[in-house]
């Protein structure tokens, strides 16, 4: 029988670093031979691959939207060729990546899975070593033909994902969405793989919408916080903000500065959105009086998306250039399964 084909991205991260006198680095040709002396990567039972590695390769804390675009345009380049798709990816930024992933992918119809690594496999006691693997029998499975993220024995929806670990070797959770499926000693798909999140509109494969620079900031509410001090903000520049709000979606009262903060904002054009800083749970502005001064000064509810989806879906809606009301109308639509409306 004929086997399927994946392909294996290389961006960067600790999964293929090794140890320089500053610290871990990446060095393009080490990870490809370590990659070669794992035996169970030519086992019978796994599909074929190739593999293609980026220059230079990042400490993912230095990935931006030119390599978002970069991978999205890799997996465009070769979707015929493949069935599948594994990008090996640093840990720290990995979830904003596989989220971004999620809404370029237009009409994406095959596995995406991201991995990585929190000890290199060049190390005793990588985790690379069964991340990889288990992510290649998930890209060879094609049951979740979505961009996922695998880490730790979950795979989780790509666009759910939050690192929340930078220490364990289960680094990565999804507090809003079941795990897509559980890799313990066999492979369990979960109902919530099967509920699609794509838009799959495209039947001749995924095309890209490449990101543009996009000018973001978050604003983390904490008790006492002087809003005064966002006051030299040029918002006129600035494309989108989100607010991390306590709970439901609650601001202090006792500073009228932030609603007008907000006021200003959208009238000069910036979405604001609100995300909760809860790992867990839903805005919902009518909740509170404390959150409805927020609504009636311009802003739109995140729900319960992750602050990694809300800043990538804002970056993807305005780098296709969308008018700012439409753009309040998407980041409160379900588009990539990344918000339970
Ligand atoms: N700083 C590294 C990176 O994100 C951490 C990791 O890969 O675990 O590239």
């Amino acid at each position: 029988m004929k086997k399927n084909k994946i392909l294996i991205i290389h961006t960067g991260g600790t999964i293929g670093m090794v140890r320089t006198e500053n610290g871990y680095a990446p060095r393009r040709g080490a990870l490809i031979s370590e990659l070669r002396q794992i035996r169970d990567l030519t086992s019978p039972d796994m599909p074929e691959w190739d593999f293609v590695e980026f220059d230079p390769l990042l400490d993912s804390t230095n990935i931006r939207y030119e390599q978002w675009n970069m991978i999205a345009d890799t997996i465009a380049a070769n979707y015929d060729a493949y069935d599948g798709f594994v990008v090996l990816h640093g840990t720290d930024t990995l979830a904003y990546s596989a989220s971004a992933l999620s809404f370029m992918l237009e009409g994406l119809n095959k596995p995406v899975v991201f991995t990585g690594a929190q000890i290199p496999l060049c190390e005793l006691r990588s985790d690379g070593r069964d991340n990889i693997i288990t992510s290649m029998m998930i890209a060879d499975d094609g049951l979740v033909r979505e961009v996922s993220l695998y880490f730790g024995g979950s795979l989780l929806r790509g666009n759910r994902a939050i690192k929340y670990s930078a220490d364990r070797m289960v680094a990565f959770t999804s507090p809003n969405w079941p795990v897509l499926a559980d890799a313990g000693i066999s492979i369990e798909y979960s109902e919530a793989a099967h509920s699609g999140s794509n838009d799959r509109s495209c039947s001749s494969g995924p095309s890209v919408a490449e990101m543009k620079s996009c000018r973001i900031g978050v604003i983390k509410i904490v008790p006492g916080i002087q809003f005064d001090i966002f006051a030299p903000i040029r918002f006129e520049e600035l494309d989108g903000l989100i607010l991390e709000s306590f709970g439901k979606g609650n601001i202090p009262k006792y500073d009228p500065a932030l609603t007008r903060l907000i006021t200003e904002a959208s009238k000069s054009g910036t979405v604001v959105v609100v995300c909760t800083q809860c790992p867990a749970g839903a805005i919902s502005l009518g909740t509170y009086e404390a959150g409805s001064a927020l609504v009636r000064a311009g802003a739109v509810s995140g729900g319960n998306m992750t602050t990694e989806a809300a800043i990538t879906k804002l970056n993807y809606l305005f780098s296709k250039g969308l008018a700012r009301d439409e753009i309040c109308r998407l980041m409160q639509t379900d588009l990539r399964g990344e918000l339970t409306v």
